[in-house]
């Protein structure tokens, strides 16, 4: 396992790992990774193209900005319409189309829309702004959680009453769970680093205790990709699932125990729905009652039912396809004419972690050993 940076770049390293992968692997094998950071590094340095055809690689909702609902930037729009309001955002967020407009477009109408790094600076802006009514934007998954439950504790001890949080943060082994639930054939996963880092590997044992599926959590560099692979695949053959931590260099068993305190905190678990997937139980993090204060939904009686709304794409866009590994981005019609990183039709297309958005960059190019 890598310890050390110089290893990276080890080119022998490499080698021998992709040669070990070519000899192991005898049975076929179908892989996802759940992490938009995964599915960026695979493509941008060539890696399915390296593999014996005897692995499959699939891309799966590890995308934050991906799995986000139509419904949660409706809901952002309207907030951003209110008087006297700013939301603020992540960067990807803000091109993401909603039912009819996105928060970029309507940034260029001139509602107070701001792109934050965390949710750290939109409290700055919430203090620096006492007249105005603060939003913001939370999406991801274990990995933000913590700091927009961290954001509400320290609003709270600040009493400042122009803070809200409109939630969408989403925790990631329900969705594991409902993929392999709704039939996708997956024989193990290349577990989110970022995601487990917050959380621990522990967290996968019930999936393969209930599941049998391999777990290996995976560092992001091309090396570690490689060898969190070669586990999978040695788990394959020897008809062996466990969980395993490729990661050791960042990932612990238990996680990051004070982070996941004050996520425990101030978040409860709920339903919630993911693009492609739907509603998957208790997959969502919820802002507990008695920090109800600086929930958007309940202060602004924003629209938080979970119908029919919530699926509708625009038609032909294959995004719900796509985040359960059923097409490959190259197989949605819109694919590099209607939908490109400049003008993209669907979400996947948008962040630079999305599958689509990897695909089109990357495709063609390989790690130059
Ligand atoms: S190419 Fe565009 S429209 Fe097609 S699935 Fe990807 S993001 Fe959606």
């Amino acid at each position: 396992m890598i310890k050390y940076i110089s290893e990276y770049r080890d080119k022998k390293l490499i080698e021998d790992t992709l040669s070990e992968i070519r000899r192991i692997s005898h049975k076929p094998v179908t892989l996802m990774e759940v992490c938009g950071g995964h599915t960026m590094s695979l493509h941008k340095n060539g890696i399915p193209a390296l593999l014996p055809g005897t692995i499959k690689l699939l891309s799966g909702p590890g995308c934050p900005v991906c799995v986000t609902s139509r419904r949660f930037i409706d809901n952002a729009v309207a907030a951003g319409r209110m008087k006297d309001t700013v939301v603020t955002t992540f960067g990807d967020l803000i091109r993401v189309p909603g039912s009819e407009t996105s928060l970029e477009k309507e940034k260029a109408d001139g509602r107070d829309i701001r792109i934050v790094y965390s949710s750290a600076d939109a409290l700055k802006i919430a203090s620096e702004n006492p007249n105005k009514k603060v939003i913001f934007l939370g999406i991801g998954f274990e990995t933000t959680a913590p700091s927009s439950a961290v954001a509400i504790l320290r609003a709270q001890r600040e009493t400042l009453n122009n803070f809200y949080i409109l939630s969408a943060h989403k925790v990631m082994p329900p969705a594991m769970a409902a993929l392999i639930d709704k039939g996708v054939k997956i024989d193990g996963y290349i577990c989110p680093g970022h995601v487990s880092t917050i959380a621990g590997s522990n967290m996968y044992l019930p999936l393969v205790e209930n599941y049998g599926v391999g777990c290996v959590v995976s560092g992001f560099e091309p090396l570690d990709l490689l060898q969190t692979i070669y586990m999978l695949v040695r788990q394959h053959e020897e008809g062996s699932v466990k969980v395993e931590n490729q990661y050791i260099r960042a990932v612990t068993p238990e996680g990051n125990l004070k982070a996941i305190e004050q996520m425990d905190k101030v978040f409860e678990p709920d339903n919630d729905w993911w693009r492609g997937l739907g509603v998957i139980p208790e997959s969502g993090l919820k802002i507990k009652d008695e920090y109800k204060a600086f929930d958007a939904y309940s202060q602004f009686q924003l629209d938080e039912e979970m119908d029919a709304s919530f699926i509708e794409e625009e038609e032909g866009c294959r995004c719900a396809d796509v985040l359960k590994g059923i097409i490959s981005p190259p197989e949605c019609s819109f694919f590099g004419t209607r939908c490109t990183p400049e003008d993209p039709a669907g979400a996947c297309m948008v962040s630079s972690e999305g599958a689509c958005a990897a695909w089109f960059r990357y495709s063609g190019k390989g790690l130059v050993l």
